[in-house]
């Protein structure tokens, strides 16, 4: 099952990704948190990417096209994958197209998950990250037990600099101008489901398992 979440940021791309890696045990492959890892650990491509990430802008295509074409050949994703914040250009798709056909493979379904605009912004602004094990709460929606304290590890709960409002904007904008065409893209190549992502988290999954397993 090769599959490509796509969707604004806070449409709940990740969220859905690792519910869906439970049930169709293949890996979630996300360029965000990728792309996370190495600014904590100062790599020489985390430092690159923080700039870019900061701002709320995209890494250029190259560098995140390297990083899935090599993720892709692990052995773990022999029988699938999920693609989540990826790809988030044309570009990166044909990339991502080209890569898949040379390895006799190719994209079975791509879901796109829709949220208006208001909505994002309000998901957004609340969303609290742990420093030390990533998990993510929100400030309405899945409050913590005791504030700015991470339930799964005791670590301290951060606002990511890309979720304060000025960069959410610029996100948003960067996601309508570069990311949405790609809705047309997969429309037209037969391949894309449309989600509707207002609701529930598990009302929302069963949408993604009815449109992939129908
Ligand atoms: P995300 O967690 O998917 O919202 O990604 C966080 C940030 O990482 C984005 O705002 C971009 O700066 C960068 N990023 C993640 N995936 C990509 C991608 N496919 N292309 C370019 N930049 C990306």
């Amino acid at each position: 099952m090769d599959l490509i979440l796509l969707g604004p940021p806070g449409s709940g791309k990740g969220t859905q990704a690792k519910k869906m890696v439970e049930r169709y045990h293949v890996p979630q492959i996300s360029t965000g948190d990728i792309l996370r890892a190495a600014v904590k650990e100062k790599t020489r491509l985390g430092v690159e990417a923080k700039q870019y990430m900061d701002q709320g802008r995209l890494v250029p295509d190259e560098v995140v096209v390297g990083i899935v074409r090599d993720r892709l050949k692990a052995p773990d994703c022999t029988g699938g994958f999920i693609l989540d914040g990826f790809p988030r250009t044309v570009p990166q798709a044909e990339a991502l197209g080209a890569t898949l056909q040379a390895m006799h493979r190719g994209i079975d379904h791509v879901l796109s998950i829709e949220v208006d605009k208001e909505e994002l912004l309000k998901r957004l602004g609340g969303r609290r990250t742990c420093r030390s094990c990533g998990a993510m709460f929100h400030l309405i929606f899945d409050p913590p037990k005791k504030e700015g304290v991470c339930d799964t590890c005791g670590g301290e709960l951060y606002q990511r600099a890309d979720d304060q409002e000025k960069t959410i904007r610029a996100r948003l904008k960067v996601y309508d101008e570069q990311t949405a065409p790609l809705i047309a893209y997969y429309r037209e190549k037969g391949l894309l489901r449309a989600i509707d992502g207002v609701g529930g988290v598990e009302e929302i999954f069963r949408k993604i398992v009815k449109a992939i397993e129908e």
